[in-house]
């Protein structure tokens, strides 16, 4: 089943507003199994609307409209859709009765004549309440096709498509769609395609598709069938063979999970308490572990050393060490680790040091040259990388590398 987007709204094409409710909408559809081959964005214009409608509905099983269902003079999507099926626009009493407790409850008595507006649909539609705000969402049914509309407001659409439509379209499909993620660290995204090209050149149910992200990659296998059961067993042995390629470079293969989710709750497991020692990255490390609700058990300090006297002062590192090998350098990341450790009483630390640029480098020490090092188990691990793009590419290279560092580290000692 094909689904076309419609989103409505001029200020969409001068660029005033982002269309996440398109970029939301696409992935949803996506996870359920519906294909998207066109989306259109059109302006607050009846004409136009209508046009686009009759596109839509000409290539498409599946048509959802968003924006423009409001009180005001410019939303006329409901009196396009109309138009374009052939249908009349009806007072829908439900409709007025929620709009009346909903101004009841702000204790507003005068209720503007164009807010009655909303409570008009298209005759025969299926309306769905908007819980989060005036305007009722609409699914038209023509003879096999839908056309469905959504309001604008993202705070509004969102809620509607998910405690409504996404069951609905659900129920349209005679196959059920499961999916699993596999996420991966630690490999470039060329490498990761290569490894698993066979794979993905014999595909058919369940597919594969790889997707790219800053230090990650996360390949997705999806597959149809009549129930979830047989749609599960047709994913499991290709995640299987996924996870024995990639070995320890998989860090989850929970879609929700996160790198730093899974470093948290590593120590979490291994009843470990951990500091850490950030000089280029400046507490974004930090900021990233406590994303993590439940990070307070284990989270002992956090410290920002960017000078060299801030990492003497507070990390113990040595005046020689950083006059002889300067501050990015493998012994300096050692010497940070092992202070922020010993210095807190913690049992993991991390310390990062590097060269964000875009000034500062040199042939020997280029820019994007960063040491991470892991203190685990009494034992420091340092790795050093050349991370390329600009300097907030290199520092959030950083602290995914040490994230990834760390849970190697934990899981190579404590496993
Ligand atoms: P309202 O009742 O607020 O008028 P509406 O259904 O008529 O809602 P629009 O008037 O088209 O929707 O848009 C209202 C607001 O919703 C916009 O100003 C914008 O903030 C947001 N919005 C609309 N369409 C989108 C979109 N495609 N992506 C993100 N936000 C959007
Ligand atoms: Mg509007």
């Amino acid at each position: 089943m094909t689904v076309e987007l419609i989103s409505v709204g001029t200020e969409l094409l001068l660029g005033n507003i982002v269309n996440t409710n398109a970029a939301y909408l696409s992935r949803k559809l996506a996870s359920l199994g519906l294909s998207s081959y066109y989306q259109v964005t059109v302006g607050d214009n009846e004409e136009r609307v209508i046009e686009a409608v009759n596109t839509a509905m000409s290539r498409a099983d599946i048509v959802i409209l968003t924006g423009g269902l409001g009180p005001t003079e410019d939303d006329m999507t409901k009196e396009a859709v109309a138009k374009a099926l052939g249908l009349n626009l009806i007072s829908d009493e439900h409709s007025r009765d929620c709009i009346m407790k909903y101004f009841e409850k702000l204790g507003v008595t005068e209720i503007t004549e164009n807010n009655w507006k909303q409570a008009v649909v298209v005759e025969g539609s299926q309306v769905i309440d908007n819980l989060n705000g005036l305007a009722p969402g609409m699914i038209i049914t023509r003879g096999e096709k839908k056309v469905i509309l959504l309001p604008g407001p993202p705070n509004e659409m969102i809620p509607m498509f998910e405690d409504d439509i996404m069951d609905y379209l659900t129920g349209l499909q005679p196959n059920i769609i499961y999916s699993t993620m596999v996420k991966i660290a630690g490999i470039g995204e060329s490498k990761v395609e290569t490894i698993i090209r066979d794979l993905v050149d014999q595909q058919s149910n369940p597919t594969i598709a790889t997707y790219a992200k800053t230090g990650e990659v996360h390949i997705r296998v999806t597959a149809s069938a009549p129930t979830k059961a047989e749609a599960k067993g047709l994913v499991k042995p290709v995640v299987k063979e996924i996870k024995h390629r990639f070995k320890e470079n998989v860090f989850t293969t929970n879609e929700k999970e996160t790198l730093e989710d899974v470093v948290v709750k590593l120590l979490n497991k291994y009843d470990l308490t951990i500091t850490t020692a950030e000089s280029c990255t400046a507490g974004l490390l930090t900021g990233r572990l406590v994303n993590v609700s439940g990070v307070s058990d284990v989270l002992k300090e956090g410290f920002i050393t960017y000078s060299n006297k801030a990492k003497r002062k507070y990390l113990d590192v040595n005046k020689s060490t950083l006059k002889k090998y300067t501050a990015v350098s493998e012994q300096v990341a050692k010497e940070m680790a092992k202070g922020a450790a010993l210095g807190t009483n913690a049992d993991v630390s991390v310390a990062i040091t590097g060269l964000a640029g875009p000034n500062g480098g040199s042939e020997e020490k280029p820019v994007g040259l960063v040491y991470i090092g892991c203190y685990v188990n009494e034992h420091v691990t340092v790795k050093k990388y050349n991370f390329a793009g600009d300097r907030q590419k290199v520092r959030e290279y950083a602290v995914i590398s040490a994230l990834d560092l760390l849970r190697r580290c934990i899981i190579e000692n404590y496993k």
